[in-house]
């Protein structure tokens, strides 16, 4: 590893200020594991923007002439073998930055092996609300944010922008939605996917947060969209996310006033339309009661 990756400038472009984050040191690290198993795939979704994933979770990492801007590390062992891929798709890039989608440990854990298989520090950004829970959870493959901001914060590397936005709260209070406006390229990790139901009984969803995220996302301009999980998606994707909550959220209103119980909304509400969707069988149901919980706490 060359030493001087660890003795630079990240430039920041932050709501119109430029700022310069220095290098909190630099681990000796010996770069380009192999990946631990044969799961991870790597697939480019633009010119230098690569989706990386394993059999559950996807991330992104985009390429740019001042090192390599990734996403979610998901893990110790994904990050070891994401940084093999970084390093075989774009050779003799440093690490430039760490971005975190939301703090859940499933997403944003693994950046100490990332850094340390790139062979540099780089400073991990994430929205504001993330800083606290993950400074409590004082885990060392979770280390918090060294650069938090509010409502958006674009990085500039090589001059290439990364727009991340922060749509206020759904799936988490710290949900960051980075755009590549050049590229028309976004990424969105828990509270959107394509074609899948919401994750069981939506208790970890924030509303009508989640219905004004999907409404703010779906006006972003991107075409092709690369999703935490499953499979990516396009701008039509989106409106059907829309589409879904806003039918559970009728159905669920219907079934209120007609005086139903939950487990009577649970066992007549269907939506067929989106039977064919990943984990209707097991989370459908589910994501009715949490529909249903939600508009009683509404007052119906
Ligand atoms: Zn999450």
């Amino acid at each position: 590893m060359r030493a001087d990756w660890c003795v630079r400038r990240w430039p920041v472009a932050m709501v119109g200020l430029t700022i310069a984050l220095a290098s909190a040191g630099c681990a000796a690290g010996e770069g380009g594991d192999a990946p631990a198993s044969g799961v991870h795939r790597t697939t480019e979704v633009g010119p230098g923007v690569f989706a990386f994933e394993n059999a559950s979770h996807r991330t992104m990492f985009v390429v740019t002439d001042a090192g390599v801007v990734a996403f979610d590390p998901i893990s110790m062992d994904d990050a070891r073998a994401m940084a093999a891929e970084i390093a075989r798709v774009a050779p003799g890039q440093p690490l430039a930055a760490v971005v975190y989608s939301h703090e859940h440990a499933d997403h944003a854990s693994g950046a100490p092996a990332l850094m340390e298989a790139l062979g540099a520090e780089a400073p991990i950004v994430a929205h504001a609300n993330a800083a606290a829970p993950l400074a409590a959870r004082a885990d060392p493959a979770q280390p918090p944010p060294d650069l938090t901001f509010g409502d958006r914060l674009t990085l500039h590397f090589g001059g290439r922008p990364i727009e991340l936005h922060y749509l206020g709260p759904n799936h988490s209070d710290n949900s960051v939605v980075a755009l590549l406006p050049e590229d028309r390229i976004a990424f969105a990790v828990d509270f959107v996917s394509h074609d899948r139901m919401g994750y069981q009984d939506l208790a970890s969803f924030s509303f009508p947060g989640q219905f004004e995220s999907l409404r703010r996302l779906s006006e972003l301009p991107f075409d092709v969209i690369v999703l935490g999980h499953g499979e990516n998606g396009d701008k039509a994707s989106v409106e059907r996310q829309i589409a879904y909550y806003d039918d559970l959220r009728d159905a669920a209103q219907e079934a209120v006033s007609a005086g139903l119980s939950e487990d009577e909304a649970a066992a007549s509400i269907r939506l067929e339309q989106y039977s064919d969707w990943l984990n209707y069988d097991q989370w459908f149901e589910l994501n009715v009661r949490g529909m249903y919980r939600w508009v009683t706490s509404q007052g119906g």
